[in-house]
């Protein structure tokens, strides 16, 4: 007999409502693990504050040997203030940033979805998100938050002065393309490259190396270019127009939270971090939700999974090849929405508000039904 097909999962639920959200996605992996009849070999870790506390440290080189050994990274959030006051280098959030220049995760994919049982929970216009499906390439090991030189001096006259360099080379800007160009031949075919190239020169520098790739190698893809600005403008009215836009990392930071808030809630948007692909799979990779820690909320019970599960959908598709059981997570997502699952994050005034573990057997309870309808059609 074959033995099962085996994946090495490394956890790493970090701070806040991190946690929280992390067991309920790990409920939908052992129920897909039995589901499909995979094995998942999962391993725990702690990273950014919980790791700070634990062995003063965000992230241990122990642990990030054993995510180069994974298949995956599933990762929550962290950060909070009570580890606001630590300087740059003992901050949190480096436990996000080594992990990426470690495994040399350099594209972060944001896909932004607009669920039909949410529109209402956005502020933009039900007829402008209608339908919405963009994906944001950022490119997130390079550009203003690394070059150098970077720091704060003092100057003659007892002014500070605080300054960092925006970079980018052929490499970096070719490799984070390629992933744009390469998702785009598998949606509507249109890339548009955001920059300012009206005003810096990184901004030309990227756009004249798009153009050239474009050109040698991906000719069956539109590509397009914008000013960040504009772009920021556009995303507001009319994002429709756009299928996958690339960007460096300070213009992606801005315009994907931008472009979360057409779909309603931080609480509902997954990314994937991922670097060259391994045959058709990137490994490894990392997972995580767009949304941060929310100390705010944490420790209620109240958050929302769902960003969290749907990376574990990413996860199924981008590292395992698992295309039928992400689709299955995210059909279980989007049905739950719409018998009225709703966080209290996505609740109206007066509406009932589950719990994030509620929420959880929400989704469980869907692909319950969804898997067993599959069975029934098949
Ligand atoms: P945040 O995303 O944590 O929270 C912003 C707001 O959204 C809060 O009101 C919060 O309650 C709400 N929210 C976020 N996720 C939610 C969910 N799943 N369900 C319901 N509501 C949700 O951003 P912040 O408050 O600016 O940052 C808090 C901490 O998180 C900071 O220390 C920040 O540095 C860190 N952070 C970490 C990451 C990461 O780990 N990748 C990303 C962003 C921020």
């Amino acid at each position: 007999m074959i033995g099962k097909q085996q994946f090495r999962l490394l956890v790493l639920p970090g701070d806040g409502i991190g946690p929280e959200v992390m067991r309920e996605a790990l409920r939908v992996v052992e129920w897909i693990g039995q589901y499909a009849e995979v094995e998942f070999t999962i391993r725990h870790a702690l990273a950014g504050g919980a790791a700070i506390d634990a062995y003063g440290t965000p992230m241990l080189d122990e642990t990030i040997e054993q995510a180069m050994h994974a298949d995956a990274v599933l990762f929550g959030a962290v950060g909070g203030p009570r580890w606001e006051k630590l300087g740059f280098d003992l901050r949190p959030e480096l436990a996000i940033l080594r992990l990426r220049r470690e495994l040399s995760l350099f594209a972060n994919l944001r896909p932004v979805t607009v669920f039909d049982p949410l529109i209402e929970a956005s502020t933009i216009k039900p007829e402008v998100i209608r339908n919405l499906d963009l994906m944001i390439v950022r490119e997130c090991m390079g550009g203003l938050y690394f070059g150098e030189p970077r720091g704060i001096e003092t100057m003659q006259d007892g002014q500070m002065r605080g300054f960092n360099t925006e970079t980018y080379s052929t490499v970096e800007i070719e490799r984070v393309a390629r992933v744009a160009f390469d998702l785009a031949r598998h949606r509507r075919r249109v890339v548009c490259s955001v920059e300012k190239a009206n005003v810096t020169e990184s901004g030309l520098v990227w756009r004249q190396v798009i153009s050239k790739l474009h050109e040698r190698d991906y000719a069956d893809v539109e590509l397009r270019h914008m000013y960040a600005d504009n772009c920021a403008m556009q995303l507001v009215r009319n994002p429709k127009q756009f299928d996958v836009i690339v960007t460096g990392n300070i213009f992606g930071d801005i315009l994907s939270d931008l472009a979360s808030m057409l779909t309603g809630s931080l609480g509902m948007l997954p990314s994937a971090t991922i670097g060259v692909p391994r045959g058709d799979r990137f490994v490894p990779a990392v997972y995580e939700p767009i949304h941060g820690s929310a100390p705010d909320i944490a420790g209620r019970g109240i958050a929302n999974p769902m960003a969290q599960i749907l990376s574990v959908a990413m996860m199924l598709r981008l590292s395992f090849r698992m295309e039928r059981e992400a689709t299955l997570v995210e059909q279980a997502c989007i049905a739950a929405l719409a018998a009225g699952a709703r966080t209290a994050d996505l609740a109206a005034a007066g509406e009932k508000a589950l719990s994030t573990w509620e929420m959880g057997d929400a989704v469980l309870h869907q692909l319950e039904e969804t898997a067993g309808k599959r069975q029934l059609t098949a």
